[in-house]
């Protein structure tokens, strides 16, 4: 089954303006088309989803959505980007007071059930990615996981709607570029974690325990896979190491995630603590190791000193984090022993 990122479209994909009643009023906002080839080159798929009433409203003729669609796909087309579908709820919503309407308005489900079935997607894996509280809630429904943009109404409805609607997204992004970012640096990391060979069977209760366990590291790890694209995102590539490893630690503390700089590695050779000076960059809350880069690319000797540290500390989660990168979902690697 593929995986998808559904993106809304007016306020996430291109400029809030309200009502698009008027070709001229669509704008895609920068760095939108570069997101969305980044989704293309990952091989998830790009949809949009989005409600569009206005028609039905009677503020403008319905033939209008479709030429707005052709004009962003020729505007994604032109800087290499492509939409695998464009699903459109043109319903408008039940007169106030009345329940019932259509089954595909936003945050109902059906334009994501109709894209599941004809795109073959795995609804609970995919990411919905939207600048209202509806998207975020359109994501709970189907069991998909949601990332709030702060562009278009985003900033507003997470400040001023979000704490009485108790909706929280997974992470909250400064725009769809971001937004992308973390989840492709999420994605790789949960398809890593399915790549891992099967261990030999536990009992149900050992099993148990240890897929608590993981799902804690997982928690974890994502957050400081947010983290640090927040880190990234204000420092850009090209600095030394220890620039982002002061940066990290400072986002760590800020959030209250316990951690420890420079962490000493023993090697225990014959029962005896050989003082060799291996030190992990950073471990996190006692579980995680990071070993932080700043280089051209990352190489298989980069991989191979997580482990050595792994092996020797006894943690079961390394992530190398190269920060010398435009984007930082190329620079994350996650080492699991
Ligand atoms: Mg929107």
């Amino acid at each position: 089954m593929n995986l998808a990122i559904f993106l809304d479209r007016d306020g996430t994909i291109n400029e809030e303006m309200g009502y698009i009643n008027h070709i001229d009023r669509f704008m895609l906002m920068p760095g939108a088309a570069a997101a969305i080839r980044s989704i293309n080159e990952s091989g998830l798929k790009a949809v949009v989803v989005t409600n569009q009433s206005g028609a039905a409203r009677g503020y403008f003729p319905e033939e209008l959505i479709d030429q707005v669609h052709r004009k962003m796909s020729r505007l994604l087309e032109e800087e290499g980007a492509f939409l695998d579908g464009i699903y459109t709820c043109t319903h408008a919503p039940p007169s106030k007071g009345k329940s019932g309407g259509c089954g595909c308005r936003q945050p109902k489900i059906g334009l994501m059930k109709q894209a599941g079935q004809e795109l073959n997607l795995d609804l609970q894996e995919s990411y919905v990615v939207g600048d209202r509280l509806k998207d975020v809630e359109m994501a709970r429904n189907a069991g998909a996981k949601a990332v709030l943009v702060l562009t278009g109404y985003g900033r507003g409805e997470l400040g001023f709607l979000g704490p009485a609607r108790k909706v929280e997204p997974d992470f909250v992004a400064e725009d769809v570029a971001e937004a992308v970012d973390w989840i492709l640096a999420h994605a790789s990391s949960e398809t890593a974690r399915a790549k891992v060979p099967k261990k030999p069977q536990r009992s149900r209760r050992a099993q148990r325990k240890a897929n608590v366990e993981l799902a804690e590291i997982d928690r974890l790890s994502n957050k400081i896979i947010g983290l640090a694209i927040e880190t990234h995102r204000q420092l850009g590539p090209g600095l030394l190491e220890s620039a982002y490893q002061q940066s990290l630690a400072y986002e760590f503390s800020k959030n209250n995630i316990p951690f420890e700089l420079e962490k000493k590695i023993p090697v225990i050779y014959k029962s005896v603590n050989i003082d060799c000076a291996y030190r992990a960059d950073m471990v996190v809350d006692n579980k995680i190791l990071l070993e932080l880069k700043s280089v051209d690319r990352l190489l298989p000797i980069h991989e191979a000193q997580v482990l050595t540290y792994l092996k020797l500390s006894g943690l079961k989660l390394g992530l190398l984090i190269n920060f010398n990168v435009t984007l930082l979902k190329r620079g994350i690697r996650r080492i699991i022993l």
